[in-house]
């Protein structure tokens, strides 16, 4: 049996080993995927031992996205797009690097939630490895039009020049503008923390946080309390990021809604 992992920084609580592993019973393909902590300027060395061990595919997750991308043989176009990698495979001794949070976004949005993106109004908050990883895909879903929010604003200029998009700006805090949707892809939840932004932002829009579980509620309860007209958390994102990885490694899609339903079953019971 190949053997697959997440690895970052903190992993403890990933559910992607579950997910992966469901997905091969529902497929007839099982799979063996491991948890692995890796901090920052490790994932190099890491990434080397896992291919010695046998490791034929990896999901890389915070803090690592950007050190997988420089670290890749070879980006997919979407990788490359993204400037990120949350996807390497094992192709002729070599990792290959590829970006499948966008997608698992936009399904999650018009899939799951059947949500359509189409002439939407879009503010997302946050500059980092998994903003960089939606925008394209966003945009391409047919958006028209995206403010990029970020706490260090130099990031979110920087991510607007790359996506070299009409559509694309640079949010101010203040600004008071109103939005379709607030898409929050900041990792401020692991700390309780709130974007600084004026309530009026949430005020009938659909707010989506990238965080799930207990770590996505202080946002959300927020957004809500602002007037938010729907909130959703990342659980579904992350089952539609890692079914295109399963692709990607064996070849099948796999469904995403049991596993799912039995994930958002278990996360509603706590
Ligand atoms: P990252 O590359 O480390 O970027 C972190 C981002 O969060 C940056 O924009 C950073 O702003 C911002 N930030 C961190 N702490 C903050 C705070 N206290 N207040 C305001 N902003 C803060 O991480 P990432 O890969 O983009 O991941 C972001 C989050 O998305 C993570 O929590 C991750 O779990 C989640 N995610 C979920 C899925 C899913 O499938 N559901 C997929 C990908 C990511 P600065 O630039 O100012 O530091």
């Amino acid at each position: 049996m190949s053997l697959y992992a997440v690895l970052g920084h903190p992993i403890d609580h990933s559910l992607s080993p579950r997910i992966h592993e469901a997905f091969g019973v529902l497929t007839g393909r099982p799979v063996r995927y491991e948890r692995r902590e890796v901090h920052a300027g490790g994932l190099a060395r890491a990434l080397a031992a896992f291919a010695a061990e046998g490791g034929r595919g990896a999901n890389i997750t915070v803090p690592l996205k950007s050190e997988a991308f420089a670290l890749a043989a070879r980006a997919t176009a979407r990788a490359a797009r993204a400037r990120a990698v949350n996807t390497l495979s094992w192709e002729n001794g070599a990792w290959v690097g590829d970006n499948t949070d966008g997608i698992g976004l936009v399904r999650d949005l018009t899939a799951n939630h059947a949500w359509s993106l189409r002439d939407r109004r879009v503010f997302l908050i946050g500059a980092g490895g998994a903003a960089q990883g939606i925008v394209g895909p966003l945009l391409d879903a047919g958006i028209a039009a995206l403010a990029i929010f970020n706490r260090t604003p130099e990031r979110a200029h920087e991510l607007v020049s790359v996506c070299a998009d009409a559509r694309v700006a640079a949010a101010l805090p203040a600004a008071q503008a109103s939005y379709d949707f607030v898409i929050h892809a900041t990792a401020a939840g692991l700390s309780g923390d709130l974007p600084a932004l004026p309530d009026t932002l949430f005020e009938g829009a659909i707010v989506y946080d990238l965080m799930y579980g207990p770590k996505a509620r202080t946002f959300l309860t927020h957004a809500r309390v602002c007037g938010a007209r729907e909130v959703a958390d990342g659980l579904g994102m992350l089952v539609e990021q890692a079914a295109e990885s399963f692709l990607l490694w064996h070849g099948v899609r796999p469904p995403t809604l049991p596993v799912l339903e039995r994930l958002r079953a278990e996360a509603d019971a706590r």
